[in-house]
């Protein structure tokens, strides 16, 4: 409603009282003094004029008070300004506009409460997520989809892997993948599209590099393993057949040898399976972990390798305080057990290996130290990759997997702790396994 009409509307009224009471003052006049009925007469007019226009003007501000109040009802409230406000009534179109400002500020609240929804919801998973506009603007981008920096500013032409999968995604009407390489150091991206209904495409990004990486260490670990395993079978199957031909002439020298020869082969791919179970066993289960003393490890290890000490004249020497930390009992046991096994079988005769227990402030360390054959430097940095040997052929008739520095890695790693070694070649080696402590 008009400014002009409201006020028409609270005046008229008064108006036209004021002019029929002056006209009854004109008609009166006519027997008394001018003057005396010109008083009363505008008196009368201005009483009249100001009752009606009060009591106009307070209906239409209570009106206007109720359409303020239904304006200002939170979203809850049905109570609409039209409603209250009866048809008839002049300010009814203001009610009317009224309740289409709520709606529409309503509708914008809830939109901003839906969006804000997805942006935490989407800013909470793990999986990289954007949302390219039909535009090619980005509309949305998660914190981890940002991270991969494909997209360096918001318009999806800034990566060609991305606009040309969007734009394929689109077209296809069903969804499609692709591969890109970002960054540096360079990570592989799976990247997946899916169009919705009104043009936009929502693009979610994985980082494939780790799990590449994973496979192609399970596919090269397979690979040795099956090396490693062939390499036995072969040798126990040909002495086989070579035995039986011996045994065929009646050749017991000849038989005698072969069947060295398979028993050994046997027992090289006895050691082979173990290692294996162990390593797996050390990667697939999860720690059985308990407070553990470290020298009761050690001792117990140790006591258990004095007859093969003794064999090859190797004097044996402990020194062990109690270092209490959090660990797997028998993997830890199984590291000790390869780290003195390596010492013993790396040492000459009448050589000393020495087994000491050191607690730092955070780590108890096992030092095994010999003054054995030495590793050369050039092999230190392999030396705890799985089936790495110095020596081959060494290896082979020491009936070494090239697995048991694999499992030391792994049992330390798995306890956060790590793996060093010393060595000078001629002179000796010292390893030293590290697990961080616990008070007690
Ligand atoms: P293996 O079962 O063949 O001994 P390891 O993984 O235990 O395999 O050891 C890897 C290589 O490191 C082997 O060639 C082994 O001879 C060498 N090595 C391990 N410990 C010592 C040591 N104390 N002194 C010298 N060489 C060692």
């Amino acid at each position: 409603m008009s400014e002009r009409s409201v006020i028409a509307k609270v005046l008229g009224p008064s108006c036209v009282a004021g002019i029929a009471v002056i006209a009854a003052i004109f008609v009166l006049g006519a027997g008394t003094s001018w003057g005396a009925a010109a008083a009363a007469a505008v008196t009368t007019t201005l009483i009249v004029t100001g009752t009606v226009a009060a009591r106009t003007l307070r209906r239409h501000t209570r009106d206007l008070t109720q359409i303020a109040g239904a304006a200002l009802l939170d979203s809850n409230q049905t109570t609409s300004a039209s409603a209250i406000i009866s048809t008839r009534n002049p300010l009814h179109p203001l009610a009317l506009s009224v309740d289409r400002m709520r709606e529409e500020i309503e509708h914008g609240a809830t939109v901003a409460v839906e969006k804000r929804i997805l942006e935490s919801a989407f800013g909470a998973l793990e999986a990289s997520i954007a949302i390219i506009a039909p535009d090619g603007r980005v509309a949305y981008a998660n914190e981890s989809f940002r991270e991969f920096e494909v997209l360096r500013v918001d318009r999806i032409e800034t990566n060609a892997t991305v606009e040309r999968l969007v734009t394929a995604t689109r077209n296809a009407g069903r969804p499609l993948v692709e591969t890109t390489v970002v960054g540096k150091p360079a990570r592989t991206l799976r990247l997946g599209a899916a169009a919705l209904d009104d043009g936009h495409v929502v693009v979610s990004a994985v980082d494939a590099s780790e799990s590449n990486r994973l496979s192609a260490v399970r596919r090269d670990f397979v690979a040795d393993a099956s090396h490693e395993l062939k390499t036995p079978i072969a040798a126990i199957q040909s002495s086989a057949e070579t035995l039986r031909v011996a045994l065929a002439h009646g050749d017991l020298d000849a038989a005698d040898k072969f069947t060295a020869y398979v028993i050994e082969n046997t027992t090289r791919l006895g050691h082979l399976v173990n290692d294996l179970l162990d390593l797996s066993r050390i990667e697939s289960e999860t720690l059985d972990v308990s407070p553990i003393d470290l020298a009761a490890i050690v001792i117990d290890q140790v006591d258990s390798f004095r007859t093969a000490a003794t064999k090859r004249n190797i004097t044996l020497e402990v020194a062990a305080t109690t270092a209490m930390v959090a660990g797997d009992a028998n993997h830890l046991s199984m590291a000790v057990r390869n780290l003195i096994a390596n010492a013993i079988q790396n040492t000459a005769e009448r050589g000393t290996v020495q087994v000491a227990i050191h607690c730092g402030d955070a780590t108890a360390e096992v030092t095994v130290s010999d003054n054995g054959r030495g590793i050369p430097s050039r092999d230190l940095p392999r030396l705890f990759e799985r089936f790495y040997r110095v020596d081959h052929a060494r290896s082979r008739t020491d009936g070494g997997t090239g697995l048991g520095l694999a499992i030391v890695k792994h049992v330390a790693e798995n306890h956060g702790g790590s793996i060093d070694v010393e060595s000078a070649l001629g002179e000796g080696s010292a390893f030293t396994l590290r697990i961080p402590r616990t008070q007690g």
